[in-house]
């Protein structure tokens, strides 16, 4: 079965998204939605994809730009298996796509609450087969999830604390900031502990964050308390054998998430994507059975292996998480 997925939010995560939907030979994109104009409208139409607008009121807008939209969501909804919301959080479109009985997919700017289930590929996987609605945790949850989940099954957790040194906007993002300024998150925890407790169920986490005047990467300072004995080389040699994970060391030159950047432009992938997460292995360290690590994590591309997992999962064409982890990687040129 090709699955036929939409893909509604065109921006930063759904072209993404898009491009990689269409590297997997069990799924395809039946098409697009913008609201408005934008180069990336263009560009969806250069790439060949299906293009529709919301509802009818935002046709002209298209049409005045030379744009044609094939018709509104509700028409790509009629055509569709399973649609990818990419929206900004809070639009509304659950009541939408259950009328048209398609399966939805939200993205970490969502409330767990929108669908009472969550997804990281690691750690939920099989509780979302066949499930109509789920959400793929935010970037910063995935990038947690993906080190934390093999200690846990590894090693035990006892604790985590999480300091999330936040990027202040996408590097397209002319509006938001912080520009001169460092700006702590009041609360505590920060959104994100709870957030990963969407998918590792219990995990005793508590996570703070801090906004900083950076638009590559978020950088997480993480400590965890283990239940079992480690040293750093067990540690390595555990996120080793687990994939999307990119070690990378300060020894060889890259001491910040600038030259993880440098480093993702030059091996290659679209956009400069760097969808693992990224650990310093000269960062690691075990004290007294208590880890030290930094990790960095692309915002805008780190969740979108998850993405094309949830697919499968929700559509149940691959029970075997496994084999919908490995099958993504090939597809996408990810260790
Ligand atoms: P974005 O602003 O880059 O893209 C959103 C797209 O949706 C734009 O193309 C916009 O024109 C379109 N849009 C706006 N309102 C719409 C509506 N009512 N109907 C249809 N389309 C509409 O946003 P993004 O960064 O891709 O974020 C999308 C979701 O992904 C959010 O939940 C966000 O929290 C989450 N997310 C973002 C990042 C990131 O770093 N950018 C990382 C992980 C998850």
């Amino acid at each position: 079965m090709t699955v036929k997925v939409a893909i509604n939010g065109y921006g930063t995560i759904g072209k993404r998204v898009a491009d990689a939907v269409m590297k997997q030979d069990d799924m395809t994109i039946s098409g697009v939605v913008k609201r408005r104009p934008s180069f990336e409208a263009f560009d969806a139409v250069k790439n060949g994809f299906k293009f529709f607008t919301t509802t009818q009121e935002f046709v002209s807008g298209f049409q005045e730009v030379g744009i044609q939209p094939q018709g509104t969501l509700t028409d790509l909804l009629a055509e569709s298996d399973i649609v990818i919301d990419c929206t900004p959080k809070k639009q509304g479109y659950k009541q939408l796509y259950e009328e048209h009985g398609v399966k939805a997919i939200w993205q970490g700017g969502e409330k767990h609450d929108l669908t009472g289930l969550s997804f990281n590929s690691f750690s939920n996987y099989e509780d979302n087969l066949g499930k109509d609605y789920s959400r793929v945790v935010s970037c910063n949850t995935t990038g947690l999830c993906r080190t934390l989940w093999p200690l846990q099954q590894e090693f035990g957790i006892e604790n985590v604390l999480g300091v999330m040194i936040r990027r202040g906007a996408d590097p397209w993002d002319s509006k938001t900031g912080p520009i001169n300024a460092i700006k702590p998150v009041l609360k505590v925890p920060s959104h994100h502990g709870p957030d990963v407790q969407t998918v590792m169920y219990g995990l005793p986490i508590q996570t703070t964050a801090v906004a900083v005047p950076s638009t590559l990467m978020h950088l997480h300072s993480v400590v965890v308390k283990l239940q079992k004995p480690a040293s750093a080389d067990t540690v390595i040699g555990l996120w080793d054998k687990t994939s999307r994970i990119l070690f990378v060391e300060g020894s060889k030159g890259i001491t910040s998430t600038a030259q993880i950047m440098e480093y993702a432009k030059d091996t290659g992938y679209k956009r400069s994507d760097l969808m693992e997460i990224a650990v310093w292995k000269d960062g690691v360290h075990v004290v007294d059975n208590t880890l030290y690590y930094y990790q960095a994590i692309h915002q805008e591309s780190d969740v979108v292996p998850e993405n094309i997992d949830c697919i499968r999962a929700l559509c149940n064409t691959e029970p075997d998480k496994w084999k919908s982890i490995e099958k993504t990687n090939q597809a996408l040129g990810l260790k």
